[in-house]
């Protein structure tokens, strides 16, 4: 069952079955391997000690583990997950709002357990294209013909692992590309169907606020349908000076911002204490940790991608000192947080050992990162090393059920 779920998920990244596993809403953050960046990035000394131990961390100790927040991306029914959650220590958890009876659920549950709860957003979406616009063919982001050539042999490779295939993490591979479909926000029309979501979303009593993800390109680069290539003509000659590959790059990365911050505008303008997150995911290529730019509430950025070959435990503390340090570079309200990736899904990927996990948080924490985002929460739950080690990180030092009387 373990499996299967994890098997969904991945599905779900592949943009296969996309409608079929409601149920279990995935989250895969990616980064580009970003050597460059990691190598000259300034590391800040930790900003607590957490060595000499063997993982074992008190929540009592005097490391700011009171001010860590543990963030859980997953879905599942909420009468079987949410009180485990609460035992391992999670404060926030992302969930699809489909099913409203389950979302529902989910809220007041969280209430209960002193969980927050958001409600999941994600731009291959076509089910909430189609709620929008019925009788409407959704407008797809879309590739060359080298990228079509790269898709297409990543779907072929049925192989455990799939050569290295990241899923949308910083490619290991010369040419990657998202295997899932993503809607091309370009396109006026998809913002208005997300604002319609939002609109929903927001519409359950209690719940905290909406959660983005997937925001970003197939190509980890730009979009290269009509409509996308007429705006960006439009912007070549507002910017005659420019090159085409200056324009392009610009033109793709501040309407990628736009429509994030644009959307996150409106959620605050429906509901003004709404909380909204993201994750930064699938990987932006030319520029992978820019989540600074985002104006919203917590920007989840990957520091410990899923898969193998897995991240340094260097080059995680290193991209959560940037994304600790410079969260709120352009927008005072943003707060950063590191996503580690954790699967369990033996017969395809390597699992990450109890042991690789506390090197990895102890990497994000001594990084200045005290809100972690972990997807998928629903593996941490069913894996018992997994569940120990965030319980020793997050969880409170009794043990016991958080449960409000
Ligand atoms: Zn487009």
């Amino acid at each position: 069952m373990r499996h299967e779920n994890v098997s969904k998920k991945i599905v779900r990244k592949c943009g296969v079955e996309l409608q079929c596993i409601r149920k279990y809403r995935m989250k895969w953050l990616p980064i580009l391997c970003c050597i460059t960046l990691a190598a000259s990035c300034v590391v800040t000394p930790p900003r607590s000690s957490l060595h000499g131990q063997s993982g074992a961390i008190s929540g009592s100790e005097s490391t700011g583990a009171e001010r860590r927040i543990l963030t859980g991306w997953g879905g599942g029914n909420a009468g079987d997950v949410v009180s485990r959650a609460a035992e391992v220590g999670f404060k926030e958890l992302v969930v699809h709002h489909d099913n409203a009876t389950n979302f529902t659920h989910f809220i007041e549950l969280g209430k209960q357990y002193g969980i927050g709860i958001y409600a999941w957003l994600y731009l291959g979406d076509i089910p909430a294209w189609k709620k929008a616009y019925p009788n409407t063919t959704p407008p797809l982001q879309m590739m060359n013909d080298n990228e079509e050539e790269a898709l297409k042999r990543i779907k072929a490779d049925k192989t455990p692992g799939k050569s290295g295939y990241q899923f949308g993490g910083e490619p290991v591979n010369e040419v990657e590309v998202l295997e899932t479909p993503l809607l091309c926000f370009h396109d006026p029309r998809v913002i208005e169907v997300f604002k319609k979501q939002i609109d929903e979303m927001l519409a359950f009593p209690g719940v905290k606020g909406v959660a983005f993800d997937y925001i970003g390109y197939q190509n980890y680069r730009c979009c290269r349908c009509p409509i996308s290539q007429m705006q960006l003509e439009t912007y070549q000659k507002q910017h005659p000076e420019l090159s085409r590959e200056t324009v392009l790059e610009r033109f793709s990365f501040e309407t990628l911002v736009d429509f994030n911050n644009c959307l996150s505008r409106y959620a605050r303008a429906v509901k003004s204490d709404a909380k909204v997150i993201t994750h930064v995911y699938p990987v932006y290529l030319p520029e992978p940790l820019y989540g600074n730019h985002l104006d919203l509430d917590v920007c989840g950025q990957t520091a410990a991608w899923f898969f193998a070959p897995f991240w340094s435990v260097e080059k995680i503390k290193a991209y959560s000192s940037i994304i600790a340090r410079e969260a709120k570079r352009y927008h005072a309200r943003q707060n950063g947080a590191a996503l580690i990736g954790y699967y369990n899904a033996p017969d395809k990927y390597r699992v990450k050992s109890k042991e690789r996990l506390v090197a990895e948080l102890k990497a994000i924490l001594d990084g200045g990162c005290l809100r972690v985002h972990v997807c998928s929460f629903n593996d941490v739950l069913k894996t018992t090393d997994a569940a120990e080690v965030f319980c020793n990180f997050f969880g409170k030092s009794d043990r016991q059920s958080t449960k409000k009387e």
